[in-house]
Order: structure tokens, then C-alpha cells, then sequence
């Protein structure tokens, strides 16, 4: 593909990858590059995929999307974090709650004032003086309350607000983005691909062979093609990094049940046998899947767990999805980019995969191979994507290796495995000095690692000396300011119910 001017790209795959792709390209090339997206009806698209991360907010500028308008045709919800029930034991729970904790004082992080005062051998949910750690944090406030506003700051303080993402119905979000990206311009071609053609002489892509015998050729592909990978690994065999033997859990069940009162502002993640249980709640049903691993639990045992554990009476069958965890050892093969489920797969524990579309869109449009030789565009492109899929995986595998469920055979095997340096390094020097550093393309920051060090038992010898600065009256009048500014604002927000009536109810036909 040197030195050729790209004015014409294919998207293979019309779901949320495919239409998430299509609506930014639109929106940032316009009418100078023509984009095609060919999805096949028939075979459909995987439809799970219904919680996000507050990031989802830069992708909604982007393509210039309303909120509102969004939210009532997709049946959406807020988010404010989520719950994870028996992760670190049976009978505990802790939330990793968006947004920020506290907040900072003269360059040291919040959370060293928190840990001195309440000294660093207590447990992490227990209640001194100090309060819990999520008495810091106004998400937690709000969404343990149900109560949801779209709140900037906190009155007459410098304290921030909300950090909210959303819960959706993934169908209705590809159909919506779907509109969105036709409206301005993209073709949608209804049929099935058979065939991909390859340029005998560069090895690219050079068309996509159609079941109704059509040829569709382009300067540049993207493979949203879900699993199967038809351009990436079908056609380009780029391989695939498994990271099995770290994330065992190879299969999901999903069932969706009617919805019930409050409508938690958040998504529930409950620790089971041998994986793990979601709870999504959207305006007019709630998604639950059981994510686990076949290794250690037959399929019908976890549906009978997913069937015991539901909330509300379910309104379809149990659906079994298959899925190996890992990522495409290129992102950019060739002229062809993988997005979505065709880039790879990490399990929904932290709503990632949508966060990881929407940044692989952001670094194609930066990167884009206009023309000329691509070759350190292409570089770039797979060594970012590369370093992010490594950091969400490193802080998926906290969640499980971090357990004290002693002597349940999934469990130990969990804590029991080797990690990687990466996540022994960085669970090492929190334990050392409580310090958390993040890089830049690590997705989670430092609220996001240090609740789930805290909630999944990673318990710190020491503080940041500098906390010793602060006379200890001063400090314990510091968190107790915090603490009450953060349950006075939370106790005034609305109901997520009364947010949604007022600003974003989605039609009832
Ligand atoms: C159990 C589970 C739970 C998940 N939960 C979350 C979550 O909470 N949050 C989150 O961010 N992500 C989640 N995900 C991931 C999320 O679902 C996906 O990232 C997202 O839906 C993107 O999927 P996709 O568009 O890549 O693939 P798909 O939805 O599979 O779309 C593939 C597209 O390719 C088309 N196609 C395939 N083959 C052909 C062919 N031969 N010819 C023509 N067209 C073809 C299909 O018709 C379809 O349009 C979850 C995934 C799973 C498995």
C-alpha cells in the first residue's frame, strides 16, 4: 500500500466495532473518503456488550451524538462504577466507583491521608474513625443511593462531581450509530462475505467477494468481523496471543430479565464458583451473564448457578457464547485494521471492549495512512494498542488473583498462578509504599488500581512520609470536611428513575 492515496475503505462488519468505526470516519474524513460498511443480517452480531466506562463520553463528542437523544433510543442508564460482590471474600463487597476519591493534598495523593488515619493493618471495609475509603468518593455516595445528576462539582467547593458512563442495549446502540453514520454518508451493503481477495504481488487485501458474487474492492480494510476475524486472521493469519493461562474463563451465558425498582445507577459483578455474574440494568429489562470457565464447570451447572442467582424472573433462554481471551499480535496487518472482537478479547469485567474500539478508532484517525509508506505509522499503531490491551489485562487479572477464597479450586488456582512482572511490580510497590504510577496508555488510573488493590485485600506497609507533615487533629478534620461535603451532595441528587423520566425516558410502545 506505499505511496497509494486511501480514498476508499471497506468496513467488513456492521456491529458495534463496525458502526462505531464508520460513525467517527464519517465524521472526521467526510465526503473525501468513501466508506462502505457490508454486514450480513443473516449471521448478525454478537449482541452483548452493554456497559461502558466514562471514556464512551469523548467518543459521543466525536460523532457529535445527544446524550439524551442517545440514551432514549438505545434504553440507557447511567453508570457510576461497579460492584464487586465476593470477589476478595465471600460476604464482602466494594465498589469500583468512577471518579475521584478525596482529594489530593500538596502533591500527595489522597489515599495516603486515608491509609494513616486509619492505620494500614485494618481491614479494608472496616469502619474507624476514618470511615471506609468509598466514603471519599461521591459515585459511591450516589449510586448506593440510587441517585443520579449530571453534576459538575459539588456546590461552593472544588470538590468534583459525578464521572458517569452508560448501560445501553448493544443491538439498539449499532442500529443507532448505524443511522447516525448512513446520515452522513456511508453505504450499507446487506450480504454475506465469502471470499477475500488478496493482491498476489503485496500480499494486501485487495476485495471483499460478495455471496451474490459481487466484488467490492478498496484502498484500506477494517476487519470488524466479530471472532471469526475474516480479513485479519482468515485471510492475513496474523496470529493470536492467548492469555488463557492467566484469565481461564472461556465461555459466557446470557440471559436478560424485567426490570426491577430502584434502578441502580451501577453494574454488579458477583464472584461465583468458577467465575463471575453481571448485573446490567438497563430502562427496560437487566442483562445478567455468567462468565466462567469450562475447565472447572460444566455448562449446564453455570446456567443453573446464572438461573439460582437472577434477581427477576428471565424473559428468554440462557445464551452460550464462546471466547478465548488474548489479543491479535498486530492490530495492523498489512492494509487492513482490526476492531472489536476481531482485535481480540478480554472478558467484561471492567467494560473494556467498547473503551478499546473507541481508542483503536481515536489512533487510526491519528496515524491514518493517507499515503506514503506506512511502515512507523503501522509500527506505532500495534506497539500502543499492544501496551493497552497488556495494562487492562494486567488489572482484569488483580480482580482474580488478589482472592482469599481459600480452598474453592478455581479460586486457589487463581491466586496460586504465576503473573505477569508487569502486575507483580506494580502489586509489590503498592504493598511497599502505597504508591500507584500509571503510564499514559494505561486506560485505569490511579482511583481506579488503588480500589481494587484495597477491595481485593492488597494491604500497604507505608505511607508517603510527607503525611506525617500534617498534624494528625488537621488531617482527621480534613477527612471528616470530605467526608460530610461528598454525603450532603449525594443525599440531594435525584433518583436515577426521577433523572430519567425528566430528561431521557425512552418510549414505551
Ligand atoms: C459475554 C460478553 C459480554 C460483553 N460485555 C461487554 C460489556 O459489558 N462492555 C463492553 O464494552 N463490551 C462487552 N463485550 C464486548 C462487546 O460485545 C464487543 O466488543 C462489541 O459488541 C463489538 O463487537 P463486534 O462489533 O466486534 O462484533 P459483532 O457484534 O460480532 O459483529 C460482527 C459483524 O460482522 C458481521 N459479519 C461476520 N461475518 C460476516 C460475513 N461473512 N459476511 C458479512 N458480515 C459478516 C456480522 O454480521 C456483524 O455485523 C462483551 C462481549 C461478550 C462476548
Amino acid at each position: 500500500m506505499a505511496n497509494q492515496e486511501i480514498q476508499s475503505i471497506i468496513i467488513a462488519g456492521g456491529g458495534t466495532a463496525g458502526w462505531m468505526t464508520a460513525a467517527a470516519l464519517a465524521r472526521v474524513f467526510g465526503p473525501r473518503l468513501s466508506i462502505t460498511v457490508v454486514e450480513s443480517s443473516e449471521i448478525g452480531i454478537v449482541g452483548v456488550g452493554e456497559a461502558t466506562i466514562p471514556a464512551i463520553a469523548l467518543f459521543n463528542k466525536l460523532v457529535k451524538l445527544d446524550e439524551d437523544d442517545f440514551l432514549r433510543h438505545t434504553q440507557g442508564t447511567f453508570k457510576l462504577g461497579i460492584e464487586f460482590v465476593d470477589w476478595h471474600r465471600k460476604g464482602q463487597a466494594y465498589m469500583h466507583a468512577f471518579g475521584a476519591l478525596g482529594r489530593d493534598l500538596a502533591y500527595i495523593p489522597f489515599h495516603h491521608y486515608f491509609l494513616k488515619e486509619v492505620g494500614l493493618r485494618e481491614s479494608e471495609l472496616q469502619q474507624g474513625s476514618a470511615g471506609a475509603l468509598w466514603d471519599y468518593s461521591l459515585n459511591l455516595q450516589a449510586a448506593k443511593r440510587a441517585r443520579f445528576s449530571r453534576l459538575d462539582h459539588i456546590a461552593d467547593t472544588p470538590l468534583a462531581g459525578l464521572t458517569w458512563a452508560f448501560h445501553f442495549d448493544a443491538g439498539l446502540y449499532a442500529a443507532y450509530l448505524s443511522r447516525l453514520a448512513q446520515g452522513m454518508g456511508v453505504r450499507r451493503i446487506d450480504a454475506k462475505i465469502v471470499d477475500v481477495q488478496l493482491k498476489p504481488e503485496s500480499g494486501d487485501v485487495r476485495a471483499l467477494k460478495l455471496e451474490d458474487g459481487r466484488e467490492l474492492a478498496a484502498d484500506f480494510f477494517i476487519d470488524c468481523s466479530g471472532f471469526r476475524g475474516l480479513l485479519i486472521e482468515q485471510a492475513l493469519k496474523t496470529g493470536y496471543e492467548d492469555w488463557t493461562h492467566w484469565l481461564p474463563c472461556d465461555r459466557a451465558q446470557a440471559v436478560p430479565t424485567a426490570t426491577t425498582s430502584p434502578l441502580l445507577p451501577y453494574t454488579r459483578s458477583t464472584a461465583l464458583e468458577a467465575g463471575w455474574q453481571w448485573r446490567i440494568p438497563l430502562q427496560h429489562r437487566t442483562g445478567n451473564g455468567h462468565v466462567y470457565s469450562s475447565a472447572h464447570i460444566t455448562d449446564e451447572r453455570a446456567r443453573e448457578q446464572l438461573l439460582a442467582n437472577l434477581d427477576a424472573p428471565a424473559i428468554a433462554e440462557p445464551r452460550l457464547i464462546r471466547f478465548t481471551t488474548g489479543r491479535r499480535k498486530q492490530l495492523w496487518n498489512r492494509n487492513v485494521v482490526c476492531m472489536g472482537l476481531a482485535s481480540g478479547f478480554l472478558e467484561p469485567l471492567e467494560s473494556t471492549s467498547i473503551h478499546l474500539i473507541q481508542v483503536t478508532i481515536q489512533r487510526l484517525i491519528l496515524l491514518f495512512p493517507h499515503r506514503g509508506d506506512c511502515e512507523e505509522r503501522r509500527r506505532e499503531f500495534n506497539r500502543a494498542s499492544a501496551a493497552e490491551y497488556e495494562y487492562i489485562r494486567d488489572f482484569i487479572i488483580l480482580h482474580y488473583h488478589a482472592n482469599d477464597r481459600v480452598g474453592e479450586p478455581f479460586w486457589d488456582a487463581c491466586r496460586n498462578m504465576a503473573i505477569p512482572d508487569s502486575l507483580r511490580s506494580r502489586i509489590e510497590l503498592f504493598r511497599e509504599t502505597a504508591g500507584i504510577f500509571c503510564a499514559s496508555e494505561d486506560l485505569f488510573q490511579l482511583s481506579s488500581w488503588l480500589q481494587v488493590l484495597w477491595g481485593q485485600g492488597v494491604q500497604p506497609r507505608g505511607t508517603h512520609p510527607f503525611v506525617e507533615a500534617v498534624k494528625p487533629s488537621d488531617r482527621a478534620g480534613y477527612l471528616r470536611d470530605l467526608r460530610n461535603l461528598i454525603a450532603d451532595a449525594a443525599g440531594k441528587l435525584p433518583t436515577q428513575e426521577e433523572f430519567i423520566a425528566r430528561h431521557c425516558a425512552a418510549r414505551r410502545d
